[in-house]
């Protein structure tokens, strides 16, 4: 055994509808020295992803769910502390999958480079990492913009929604940003370049959209569900296309939303507007990533896209951070500063 010991968040309990903080558990816990093709890695940087959620629930979904007692899955950007891995040294900064801990041993093929342009290197969980690809293949094989259409997309301020504002924007198109709060919305036209920005919590949300989309939605880069969705389905024109990309408003649902059956309304407008609408998994457009890495890297050198960070210290502080992140309280691509 080494000297080191890892700091790790585990999964307590399951939640039941929005977790809480004693759904959470730190514990500490020896770690092994790396053995050949392997390395020893001190976490930097947590990502904090809203896709957690479903990953702390026992429902059926596309990936097995963390187990009660298991450490909390995440990507992380870590150092190398030793290495037995050929190609890697200690003091290389890479991207891994470690989860919510401090150090951890990773195998070769689990762990890759950072990219050199990700300064700092936790861009590489946001902008330039799998929330910037997220938009960019989303947009490149499902939402296709043209130019002059319009497009929408909610959770703007995040980092999915602003790379989707503004590849649309560099695509020739129209974007509408939908944020929760005044400051989010006023940093979608000041910083992200959003054509028009609107407030979701609004009273009259649903008739601001109207007026924002005169000429009605071509592509509607779905993030959230819920009353966002439902204001925008009476604008959807016809061929429009809808990325579904996660559904955030319902993460923490207990039960189906009151009121009436809205499936057949829905399946009228799909038949009657030749609606397009696809579920994607970011890593179902993988052989993109390549074109992702050039055209982002220098977009992003150029200041054509621009992006946000919401930095939280200390590993023990993810839980709350977490919790937040579900219903709005990050501003930005949310991570943790686990190591300086
Ligand atoms: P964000 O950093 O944008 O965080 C989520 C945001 O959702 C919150 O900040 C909040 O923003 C917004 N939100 C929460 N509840 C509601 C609500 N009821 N109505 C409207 N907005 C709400 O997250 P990401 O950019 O990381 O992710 C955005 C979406 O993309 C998520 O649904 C995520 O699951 C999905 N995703 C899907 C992937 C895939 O492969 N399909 C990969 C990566 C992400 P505000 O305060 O502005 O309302």
């Amino acid at each position: 055994m080494s000297q080191i010991e890892t700091t790790r968040i585990v999964l307590a309990s399951r939640p039941d509808g929005e977790p809480k903080p004693s759904d959470f558990r730190v514990e500490r816990a020896p770690v092994a020295e790396p053995g050949d093709g392997e390395v020893l890695l001190e976490t930097l940087f947590l990502s904090l992803d809203p896709y957690m959620r479903g990953r702390m629930s026992a429902a059926k979904s596309y990936v097995k769910p963390v187990e009660v007692g298991a450490v909390m899955e995440g990507e992380v950007v870590a150092r190398v502390v030793a290495s037995r891995l050929a190609g890697f040294a200690a003091g290389d900064v890479v991207l891994a999958r470690s989860g919510w801990q401090t150090h951890a041993v990773a195998k070769g093929e689990a762990i890759r480079k950072a990219p050199a342009a990700a300064q700092p290197a936790s861009m590489a969980l946001g902008v330039l990492g799998m929330p910037g690809l997220t938009a960019y293949v989303g947009l490149a094989n499902i939402g296709k913009p043209k130019p002059g259409e319009t497009v929408v997309v909610a959770a703007a301020t995040g980092p999915v929604g602003s790379a989707v504002g503004q590849i649309a924007k560099l695509r020739g198109a129209r974007s509408v940003g939908i944020a929760g709060g005044a400051a989010k919305v006023r940093a979608l036209t000041d910083e992200f370049g959003f054509d028009v920005a609107l407030d979701h919590r609004a009273a009259d949300f649903a008739e601001q959209l109207a007026a924002a989309c005169p000429d009605g939605i071509d592509v509607y880069f779905e993030n959230v569900g819920g009353k966002v969705f439902e204001a925008v389905l009476p604008l959807l024109n016809t061929f429009a296309r809808i990325p579904v990309c996660g559904l955030v408003a319902h993460y923490n649902d207990t039960a189906p939303p009151p009121g009436p059956d809205r499936v057949p309304a829905l399946m009228r407008a799909v038949l009657s507007k030749r609606l397009n609408v696809r579920g994607f998994i970011v890593y179902d457009f993988s052989d993109d990533i390549p074109d992702f890495e050039r055209e982002m890297t220098a977009w992003v050198r150029d200041g054509k896209v621009r992006w946000r960070e919401d930095v939280v210290d200390g590993l023990e502080n993810a839980p709350a951070a977490f919790i937040g992140l579900l219903k709005g309280a990050n501003f930005g691509k949310l991570v943790v500063r686990v190591a300086s």
